[in-house]
């Protein structure tokens, strides 16, 4: 098709592709990370009890409820907090207001496919650093000139955590410019690099509600780092949108973070769960990164990912898999309840016997 002259002052990018939302009776969806169980009873009860002015009255801008209630909880100071749309929001302006040098910023290979759309989106160059043999970050890469780093941890969609150490070696050795944590999974299992914050003030924080929480749908995410970062952080979200958290989305989000003994609850039984897939998924012969999330990123030693992911498909088991190099051969399995993943187990052991590969 022929282009139109007005098509010229198009800005053009290519979109992240999120894994699909299907919406069958009686389907298992391990395909999105979210969590299986619901938030904690305290925000179900704090919906019931919504004002109508958090209807009618446009959102508090500063996200105070939310943000005071998070510096308690992760005894920071409520300056130190920012708060956004989901953790994509966040990460989406921490990119806009931090990665601004000429010099690319630095990212692993394989990692969170949304960070090479906002370097485009926001015309950010960028340079990939490859993951070692056994899919861990080499520190070493992230020592030369750069305009910022970001990297998940765990990292998604290996599963695979590095230690604090690692993480503070490529914060101290980067102290020129902004070296970004995704926690999306931090709560599964990994080390939080927030008691950093003493330490380095280059450093920012991201973590979120959508996984840990079981809020994906209200869109909560935050970031935390130190005051100077963050006032610039806000600068930026007041030239862009204002009111970004809706009030219900405040409220309830403050809620969950209080009930520290559900979330505990809830995320152990997660982790529990995915050590005993772990192992059922090595006796049928996957082999896996050790993850420390709530998922899993599993190959299978004889049948190629992609058709284990269309048989699973067609028995409405949603996983996700890329078609993409270096992780075409695997599939990356959310930890679903027990019930979810023993009807899992059960069809994969049947279709690997029925292929004789066992
Ligand atoms: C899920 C995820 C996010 C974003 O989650 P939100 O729902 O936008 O909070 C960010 N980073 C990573 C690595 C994720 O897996």
């Amino acid at each position: 098709m022929e282009n139109r002259k007005w098509e010229e002052n198009i800005r053009r990018v290519i979109p992240y592709v999120a894994g699909e939302q299907p919406n069958k009776a009686g389907m298992i969806k391990l395909n999105t990370n979210e969590c299986p169980y619901p938030p904690s009873p305290q925000v179900e009860k704090a919906l019931k009890e919504l004002d109508s002015k958090a209807f009618r009255l446009y959102p508090d801008p500063d996200n105070r409820l939310l943000t005071r209630a998070l510096a308690e909880y992760y005894h920071v100071e409520p300056e130190q907090v920012f708060a956004g749309v989901g953790s994509d929001d966040v990460l989406s302006m921490a990119f806009m207001t931090f990665f601004n040098g000429k010099k690319p910023i630095l990212f692993p290979d394989v990692t969170y496919s949304f960070y090479d759309v906002w370097a485009g989106l926001h015309h950010i160059p960028y340079e990939t650093c490859p993951l070692d043999e056994s899919w861990h970050i080499r520190p070493e890469d992230y020592r030369r000139p750069n305009g910022g780093v970001i990297f998940p941890n765990p990292n998604a969609p290996t599963g695979l955590c590095e230690s604090l150490d690692t993480v503070e070696e490529i914060v101290r050795d980067n102290r020129d410019c902004v070296v970004i944590v995704d926690e999306a999974y931090i709560d599964f299992g990994g080390e939080s690099a927030l008691p950093l914050l003493k330490k380095y003030d280059n450093l920012f924080v991201v973590q979120t509600f959508s996984k840990s929480r079981a809020m994906a749908g209200m869109r909560i995410g935050f970031g935390i780092g130190n005051e100077r970062l963050v006032k610039y952080l806000n600068d930026v979200k007041f030239s862009f949108n204002s009111y970004t958290l809706n009030l219900p989305a405040q409220v309830l989000g403050a809620e969950a973070v209080r009930d520290e003994k559900y979330f505990r609850d809830t995320t152990d039984r997660i982790i529990a769960t995915r050590e005993r897939v772990k192992q059922r998924l090595a006796e049928l012969g996957f082999t896996f990164p050790d993850s420390m999330a709530n998922f899993i990123f599993a190959s299978h030693k004889s049948i190629p990912a992609g058709e284990i992911f269309q048989a699973l498909r067609e028995r409405d088991i949603y996983v996700r898999y890329w078609n993409k190099p270096r992780i075409n051969n695997y599939l990356r399995i959310t930890i679903g309840t027990d019930e979810e993943m023993d009807a899992l187990l059960a069809f994969l052991e049947n279709f690997i016997a029925g292929k004789g590969c066992r």
